[in-house]
């Protein structure tokens, strides 16, 4: 018997590209509510992990789901074709505490799927990563630095920001992976990543999906070192990679 609660949506296609990132999501919805929303969206995702902790599977991790959208990491596009998609139910939409059953849960199936795909640490990522104009999720209290301590993405180390004497804001977070065309939306993706107290709490849920990030926003002075530190662990990881 499968460990997975399984609901397969038609909403998938086949994959064109080998499967090398992992994407984190979440919806202000429980499961069953999510699975209705995404099948008339015509959407879907491989899994949901709900608050507690039951997992549903909607689409095999051999065919491409369609969760990621028009979006952009590392220099490949269109990341569905490569990605496996991860949802989480969050009635906040990420800005209030995940469910210490649901981490352990999305620990445990991240880690799997990393370990059989080989993902690279550097391409396990936030909706709002690769979409960063679009979307605002899995939000501000997604646990990233833990999930890093499980072995899940890279987070980065204070002592690093030295080694790095970059200024320039735009190329750093293109070394971390960012689409940089629009700045102001790719230094508030980052601040949701990395620095989630720069972010503002929204209490209307609506507004938080339609208004991304503010569009004056500047990546405050002070969180440049912490930027050059992120820089420098990705760069690091990607020759580990090619090497
Ligand atoms: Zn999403």
């Amino acid at each position: 018997m499968s460990k997975y609660i399984r609901n397969f949506l038609p909403y998938c296609g086949e994959r064109t590209k080998k499967i090398n990132t992992l994407v984190l999501h979440c919806s202000a919805h429980d499961a069953r509510h999510m699975i209705r929303v995404l099948e008339e969206n015509k959407l879907s995702a491989h899994y949901i992990v709900d608050p507690d902790g039951k997992i549903y599977q909607l689409v095999s991790e051999k065919l491409r789901a369609w969760h990621a959208g028009e979006s952009y990491w590392r220099g490949e596009t269109n990341l569905n074709h490569s990605s496996i998609g991860i949802e989480l139910c969050s009635l906040s939409m990420g800005q209030s505490e995940y469910s210490p059953k649901q981490i352990r849960q999305t620990v445990k199936l991240c880690r799997q799927i990393i370990k059989h795909y080989q993902i690279p640490q550097t391409n396990i990522v936030a909706h709002s990563d690769i979409a960063p104009r679009r979307k605002p999720d899995p939000g501000k209290a997604f646990p990233w630095p833990y999930f890093a301590q499980c072995g899940i993405g890279l987070w980065y180390d204070m002592k690093d920001s030295h080694a790095v004497d970059e200024e320039d804001v735009a190329s750093l977070l293109a070394a971390i992976g960012y689409d940089v065309s629009d700045l102001p939306a790719a230094s508030y993706a980052f601040c949701r990543h990395f620095a989630p107290q720069f972010v503002t709490d929204e209490m209307n849920i609506r507004r938080l999906i339609e208004e991304i990030y503010p569009r004056d926003f500047v990546l405050p002075r002070e969180l440049m070192p912490v930027l050059r530190a992120c820089a420098f662990k990705y760069r690091l990881h990607t020759k580990k990679s090619r090497a």
